[in-house]
């Protein structure tokens, strides 16, 4: 029984030995409980959202085996500058938000008895790279997959950002967006993601359905885990 054990570990030994540390992948929650980012058409902070939905990320990374460091989790961070800081040492940096729209776009409802904004011409998520990152073409790589994997899982991307940003992968909804700190003051390949137009009343319900970010939270950890190995498989030696 022992020799048995002994040669059940021999087996095991060099394959296990060969395995690096996993993958390690940044999330980052967009704005924090002091700034907050834009309210909702129903009046609820881009944070909260954020919040929620970098949570549902990392548990879905947690289940292929990836690491996660959360970033801004509890959003007290001082500065946009200590996101990519705190992320050094990690092999993936993703930023969470939700999207608002221009006041020009914006029309008004009655919600809970106060008067609310709202939008009706923009929905569907967003992905940024920066020009300025060290790693463009990686960045820009898993960006396309993370696109091309949510358009997979039924979900569209916003044609609207079009109109201010230089399109990277417009089919798969990725655009530039060169002067976010959090994107280009970093060495890691580097996405900011926009879940979904939170002005946009439809969407913002949609958004805030468990189901509903358990699958696209899904969609992005299969991409990032793909982009991963990826990257991990044309490192140099
Ligand atoms: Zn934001």
């Amino acid at each position: 029984m022992i020799f048995l054990r002994f040669l059940i570990f021999c087996l095991f030994l060099p394959s296990t030995a060969a395995f690096a540390a996993p993958p390690l992948v940044a999330v980052d929650v967009g704005h924090g409980l002091v700034n907050s980012g834009a309210l909702s058409a129903r009046g609820r902070s881009e944070f909260e959202f954020n919040q929620v939905f970098a949570g549902v990320l990392a548990g879905a990374l947690r289940q292929r085996d990836l690491g996660v460091r959360e970033i801004n989790f509890a959003g007290d961070i001082g500065s946009l500058a200590e996101r990519p800081a705190q992320a050094v040492g990690s092999d993936f940096f993703i930023a969470i938000h939700h999207d608002s729209i221009s006041e020009a776009y914006l029309q008004f409802w009655d919600w809970d008895g106060s008067e609310a904004s709202y939008t009706e011409v923009k929905r569907g998520f967003g992905i940024f790279v920066s020009a300025q990152n060290p790693q463009l073409a990686t960045s820009l790589r898993c960006a396309s997959s993370l696109g091309a994997m949510l358009r997979r899982a039924g979900f569209s991307p916003s044609s609207w950002h079009g109109r201010r940003h230089r399109a990277a992968d417009a089919e798969n909804g990725v655009w530039y967006y060169d002067n976010l700190v959090v994107l280009y003051r970093t060495t890691l390949p580097a996405v900011l993601f926009e879940a979904g137009v939170i002005k946009h009343r439809e969407e913002e319900l949609e958004l805030l359905d468990p189901e509903r970010q358990a699958r696209m939270a899904d969609a992005l950890a299969t991409a990032i885990a793909a982009c991963l190995f990826v990257i991990e498989k044309s490192a140099p030696e």
